[in-house]
């Protein structure tokens, strides 16, 4: 690596926010020097549930590279399964300003690596098995020192006029900010592991992702997502605050929700790459603006609380952080850089705050068993609320205060007068 290289924006971080960053500003202005470090060298694995929406095939088609998605097989439905044997499927709705109601179930392996294969094909500067140690001013004050170092523990140092934390949910930049991590209320954890079922379709009719809130973990969920061929990844996670106040073993966890899959007549065979790791929530958001420094995707707690999903909102606040400064970094005034950086804050506040909030409202009720059995049997007669439930999940839907009423007048009347004035139901499995 040669020393004194200068870029315009340096990215911890080659996941999808940290790529996406990089592709928004290469997009954006191709003039800008743009470099990216990782210390895992590609491709790697990454905890994940695998499952991406119609939010990422959006940000993907943004720049036309939705090609990346091509031969991969589309997953239409949710089936939900709540205590008292309900089971509710229900075909993934038609969400706002989104075109596509699928959802794609990707080895992290491999879709980290064509999204960060996209940066470097627009020439960003890639340096892999490199980890970001730290930065501090230099006393030409438009300029970041950032101390790296490879594999071999050697130590050297890059430079960059905007440095972007994009290096999950332990960020190292984060750490540099002086900000806490999330509190333990406002994280999760979860495990992921990777089965082959050669009769999951059959079972389940179709290509469905599985939700399962009637194991060990009723405050939490588990799922089972199809991806290619006879390949399933699945998982279990839990708040935090909760795991340790039950004392909870995460590998039990996931060793009961085999034993629920079993029940239903599915297939495990060759259980295999079980790894936990932390979900940050976006109930709890970091200050994301700093003076030249700036965090996305999970660095930056973007976690949608109800639903687990982090891939969307990281690629969209690296676009959002990129639409907004991309014009002052070739000014050299730093004023004018660190005021952008605060526009991008405020419109990543503005575009997903409410849906945030929603979705940390949403999660609190749900953690009550009472208020999960009930939404279950309202959803399993009421089309209405399924799908608002799966634009939660899987879009930016936002509890308005119609919504909140007609929520709560639903959860309030006898449930037969629910069922009586219900839409067409989303069948009952
Ligand atoms: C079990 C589980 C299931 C999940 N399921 C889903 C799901 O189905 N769908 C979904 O959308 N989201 C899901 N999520 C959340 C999702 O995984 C994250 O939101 C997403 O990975 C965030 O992407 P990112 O680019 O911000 O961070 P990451 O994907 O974590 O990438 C961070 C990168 O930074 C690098 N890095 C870290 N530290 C350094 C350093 N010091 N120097 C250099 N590089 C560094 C790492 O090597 C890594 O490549 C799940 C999370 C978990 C744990």
């Amino acid at each position: 690596m040669k020393n004194k290289e200068i870029f315009d924006v340096l990215i911890v971080g080659a996941g999808p926010s940290g790529s996406n960053t990089a592709i928004s500003y290469k997009n954006l202005n191709p003039d800008l020097k743009v470099g990216i470090i990782d210390k895992a060298i590609f491709p790697r694995d990454k905890s994940c549930g695998d499952a991406i929406g119609p939010g990422v095939i959006n940000a993907l088609k943004r720049f036309n590279n939705e090609h990346i998605l091509d031969g991969e097989p589309e997953v239409i439905s949710t089936s939900l399964f709540g205590p008292d044997n309900i089971g509710i499927q229900n075909y993934i709705p038609k969400v706002k300003n989104k075109d596509d109601s699928v959802v794609y179930v990707i080895p992290r392996y491999e879709l980290d690596n064509r999204i960060f294969e996209i940066a470097k094909n627009l020439n960003v500067h890639s340096y892999e098995g490199v980890r970001y140690i730290d930065y501090e001013q230099t006393e030409n004050e438009d300029i970041l020192k950032v101390e790296i170092e490879n594999s071999d523990k050697e130590k050297n140092f890059l430079f960059t006029k905007l440095l972007v934390g994009a290096d999950g949910a332990n960020s190292r930049v984060r750490k540099s900010l002086d900000l806490k991590q999330n509190s333990d209320i406002h994280k999760a954890i979860a495990i992921r592991a990777y089965i082959d079922s050669p009769n999951y379709l059959e079972i389940f009719k179709e290509r469905t992702l599985m939700f399962e809130i009637n194991v060990s973990a009723l405050k939490g969920y588990a799922w089972a997502f199809p991806s290619k061929g006879n390949l399933i990844n699945i998982g279990i996670g839990m708040p935090l605050n909760l795991f340790k106040k039950d004392k909870m073993d995460i590998n039990e966890m996931l060793d009961s929700f085999i034993r629920t899959l079993e029940s239903k007549g599915v297939i495990v065979d060759n259980l295999r790459m079980e790894k936990s790791y932390m979900l940050p929530f976006a109930s709890s958001r970091p200050k994301l603006a700093h003076d030249k420094v700036a965090l996305v995707g999970d660095a930056g707690s973007m976690i949608n609380p109800m639903s687990g999903e982090g891939i969307f909102y990281g690629m969209e606040a690296g676009y959002l952080l990129a639409k907004e400064t991309f014009g002052s970094l070739n000014s050299n005034d730093e004023n004018n850089l660190n005021n952008n950086l605060n526009k991008y804050e405020r419109a990543l506040n503005k575009r997903f705050g409410m849906h945030f909030l929603s979705c940390t409202v949403a999660r609190l009720v749900l953690q009550s068993p009472f208020m999960t059995k009930r939404l279950l049997k309202i959803a399993s007669v009421d089309k209405n609320t399924i799908n608002f439930v799966v634009e939660l999940l899987f879009d930016e839907a936002r509890l308005t205060i119609k919504e909140t009423f007609s929520l709560a007048f639903k959860f309030i009347l006898p449930f037969r007068t629910v069922r009586f004035f219900s839409k067409s139901p989303a069948f009952s499995l």
